[in-house]
């Protein structure tokens, strides 16, 4: 059975320099207010290399995978 992660992510820090959305397009998305957010509160195990780049690349140190 494939794992389940759950995301963390602070969205009132977001910077809104769209670096999630550029990594893994599929899950992040930009909103009309200039922030970011997920598709989902968790990434399946064959998410999880794109959500844990985009953990590591975000400049706001704002994305938080629970492993
Ligand atoms: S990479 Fe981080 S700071 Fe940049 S848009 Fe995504 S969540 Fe916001």
């Amino acid at each position: 059975m494939s794992h389940r992660y759950r995301i963390v992510y602070r969205r009132e820090e977001c910077l809104g320099d769209a670096v999630c959305t550029a990594i893994d397009p599929d899950f992040w998305h930009m909103d009309r207010d200039g922030k970011a957010s997920p598709a989902s509160d968790h990434v399946e195990e064959e998410q999880l290399k794109d959500a844990l780049l985009a953990e590591a690349l975000c400049p706001a140190r704002i994305i938080h995978i629970i492993r």
